[in-house]
């Protein structure tokens, strides 16, 4: 019997390559799996019943393009649109033989922090059903948590990756910009957009990382890696200098809780040898959040208007070409991304441009530059994810700003470009708290190296506390359970 409620995807390739399982024996474990949990939880927008590899399986997020599987990014407007070509990370993980298990539900065109954005409903959170997964990969990271999938791949433009993977206590990771290519990716806003690994440990993150990362000629803003992915090993921290932004780790709205745990596993750093000390990026709170909500949309309005009825997806009827498109975007778009379109349209008018799109576009200028100044002093930042557990279902989807602030921590560093990666740290109120940590420009081997220290330290059990066998509930309230009986 294979417990793909614990198998990482190292030792399932481990099981095919000692050949104690074949690539079909595992592919059925997982669609098990799927029929028996994915009622509840909805992680899943389709299975897919043929692949092309026989080796680990993947869920892959529905934004991300694959060849004869349809792909509608969570929306209405593209539902039915198969593509005729992979998109660059689908390839590679064929490549790898990888076998798709399936597309996984995402907010619509990937905006939102909870999947309640999805045309096709939400997803729910494997700790806790009555929560939402985190967003817009919720599908993505629950699959993971719920051993539907033992790894997957998400996009993230301001958390979509790293968030969701708190919120649902694994790993996450946003690569640097232009290390991972966008080519086959809808396009939500490109300066931002990345795609990147879930998984339920750092060194399965790394893994799956090496498979998809590099330079790609159908995407110009891909860099060649300038060293190659380095699988973590070992617990020392020595010489790590570890900086702590206060603003990141002290701002409104953070739970208790949730800087408890941080604070913790901060600690735990500093025990395994870390140099820890505070460093202030003090623009980043403050506008972090504006600034990405003007470029964010800009962005978006622009990359949206390619859903014109004509070249994909359903298209409403109309007496002219104008009606066709106006009635074909009015049916096909729900409020978020009717939201983004006008408040971007807005921001890139003449007349605002200056005053909105330009302004932010310096303010994003300040923020990269104060992260450049911090990182002339530490190795890598560490401070929380989100700055709550998980949430109610319906608790905020109905007020868009209390959504947008889910992202107030992640989204800063993702204005700068740099890669983070989300360890799980310890739980609150018997949900998972998410550590973030930031690194330099393809700083990911760092960062691959210190969560995997601080991930063996913390010995976070990533199987929800309601599917633990021979665990008596309650009994385990911190959610840490000693290293030596895991
Ligand atoms: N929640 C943020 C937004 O709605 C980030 C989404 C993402 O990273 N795709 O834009």
């Amino acid at each position: 019997m294979i417990d793909t409620l614990r198998l990482t995807a190292e030792d399932a390739q481990a099981l095919l390559d000692r050949g104690e399982v074949s690539g079909a024996e595992l592919r059925a474990a997982y669609l098990d799996a799927i029929s028996e949990r994915d009622g509840e939880l909805r992680c899943f927008l389709r299975t897919v019943d043929e692949t092309e590899g026989d080796g680990v399986p993947i869920a892959l997020k529905d934004v991300i393009s694959t060849k004869r599987v349809e792909t509608t990014a969570g929306s209405k407007i593209l539902a039915g649109y198969v593509p005729v070509f992979d998109s660059t990370v689908a390839a590679r993980c064929k490549e790898a033989d990888l076998q798709l298990l399936g597309k996984t539900n995402t907010d619509e065109f990937a905006m939102g922090s909870s999947t309640e954005n999805s045309a096709f409903g939400p997803s729910r959170n494997p700790w806790d059903p009555t929560r939402v997964p985190g967003g817009s990969g919720g599908g993505s990271a629950a699959a993971v948590t719920a051993g539907l999938a033992p790894w997957a791949l998400g996009s993230d433009t301001g958390g979509s990756i790293k968030q969701p993977s708190a919120l649902c206590g694994n790993v996450g990771l946003r690569p640097t910009y232009g290390t991972v290519s966008r080519y086959g990716i809808v396009a939500f806003a490109s300066s931002l957009d990345q795609v990147g690994p879930v998984a339920k440990t750092v060194r399965d993150v790394a893994l799956l990382y090496s498979i998809i990362a590099g330079r790609d000629r159908n995407d110009s803003t891909t860099a060649e890696l300038p060293e190659p992915v380095r699988l973590p090993e070992g617990e020392s921290l020595a010489g790590v200098r570890i900086g702590v932004p206060t603003e990141l780790t002290e701002a409104d709205g953070i739970e208790p809780g949730v800087k408890d745990a941080v604070a913790r596993a901060i600690e735990l750093a500093e025990g395994l040898g870390a140099e820890v000390g505070e460093c202030s990026l003090p623009r980043s709170v403050r506008y972090g959040l504006p600034c990405y909500y003007l470029i964010a949309p800009a962005e978006a309005s622009s990359n949206l208007a390619r859903y014109d009825g004509v070249r994909y997806g359903p298209r409403a009827a109309g007496e002219s070409y104008q009606e066709l498109v106006e009635r074909t975007r009015d049916d096909g778009f729900g409020d978020e991304p009717k939201r983004r379109i006008m408040l971007g349209t807005y921001a890139l008018s003449a007349g605002y441009y200056d005053a909105f799109y330009g302004q932010a576009q310096k303010v994003r200028t300040l923020i990269i530059q104060e992260h450049r100044e911090a990182f002339e002093r530490f190795d890598v930042l560490a401070c929380p994810t989100s700055p709550t557990v998980a949430f109610p279902i319906g608790e905020r989807a109905g007020d868009p700003l209390a959504m947008y602030a889910s992202d107030l921590l992640t989204i800063p560093s993702c204005l700068a470009g740099l890669p983070g990666l989300s360890v799980p740290c310890g739980l609150s109120e018997g949900l998972p708290v998410g550590l973030q940590l930031i690194g330099p420009q393809f700083g990911e081997n760092l960062l691959f190296r210190v969560g995997h220290a601080l991930e063996q330290a913390i010995g976070f059990d990533t199987v929800p506390a309601r599917w633990r066998h021979g665990v008596r509930p309650g009994s385990d309230p911190s959610g840490l359970t000693p290293r030596d009986s895991q």
